[in-house]
């Protein structure tokens, strides 16, 4: 066997199936039934299918945390259909097309959407920056002293994860005792940034109701967030002064 450190291999997608239908990892000497975080990996042309240990242990410094071909509802650790499931044992390789097809399909509809916001832009972009009202177009808007609202009145702790452009989500829990994941700052789009499997956008509320805060935390960080950082409002704007 080659020394892991050679090995050079794409990760494409992360998936799980039901523990009852499990696959076998294909790492040599290795065999076991995996299911919850199933590596799917191109080495070198041909598809291999890993456990997240034996993945790292194959690959070493070369593992990626990424998988090039997740979208916003697969290939980041999310249950595969019953259909995928079945081509991931027969078609590994057909299972991979199709999950390149439907991330093309995603970009291109992102990109189609990005177009229409830009054409609705211009009668903003072509008011001077001087000329614009003291609040601006572009810019967040000021932070409140209190920005949501409906935020638990005993409970005030939240948790803020940023994103490698800048984007925060921040997790503050609402006076039901229920989990949101609100946007900061707010921007254009907010209720369509996150998969269904994290979440559903509530616009009266601007943020998302999630039902497994565990689970969206752990998509967010697959996703280039950085670990929860815990504090409570307005602490938050004094450890990140920059996302006022
Ligand atoms: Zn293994």
């Amino acid at each position: 066997m080659q020394h892991p450190e050679t090995l050079t291999a794409e990760l494409l997608a992360i998936v799980s199936v039901a523990k009852s239908a499990r696959v076998q990892c294909q790492n040599p000497g290795c065999g076991h039934g995996v299911y919850a975080a199933v590596h799917v990996v191109d080495e070198g042309g041909r598809i291999l299918v890993l456990g997240s240990k034996c993945y790292r242990t194959r690959y070493g410094h070369a593992a990626q945390e990424r998988p090039s071909l997740a979208g916003s509802s697969w290939g980041s650790g999310q249950p595969l259909s019953e259909e995928d499931r079945r081509l991931l044992q027969s078609n590994s390789t057909k299972l991979i097309a199709q999950f390149r097809q439907r991330l093309e399909r995603e970009t291109e509809i992102a990109h189609q959407r990005q177009q229409r916001r830009q054409r609705h832009r211009p009668a903003l972009d072509a008011v001077k920056p001087m000329e614009r009202p003291a609040s601006g177009f572009a810019a967040a808007p000021p932070p409140p002293r209190k920005p949501w609202p409906w935020q638990h009145a005993s409970n005030t702790s939240v948790a803020v994860l940023r994103g490698p452009d800048g984007q925060c989500w921040v997790r503050v829990q609402h006076r039901d005792g229920s989990q949101k994941l609100a946007p900061w700052p707010v921007h254009e789009g907010w209720d369509e940034a996150l998969p269904p499997s994290c979440g559903v956008a509530d616009l009266e509320l601007g943020a998302y109701a999630v039902p497994d805060i565990v689970a969206a935390l752990r998509w967010l960080q697959a996703h280039g967030f950085s670990a929860p950082q815990v504090s409570r409002w307005p602490e938050v704007l004094k450890i990140l002064p920059e996302i006022s």
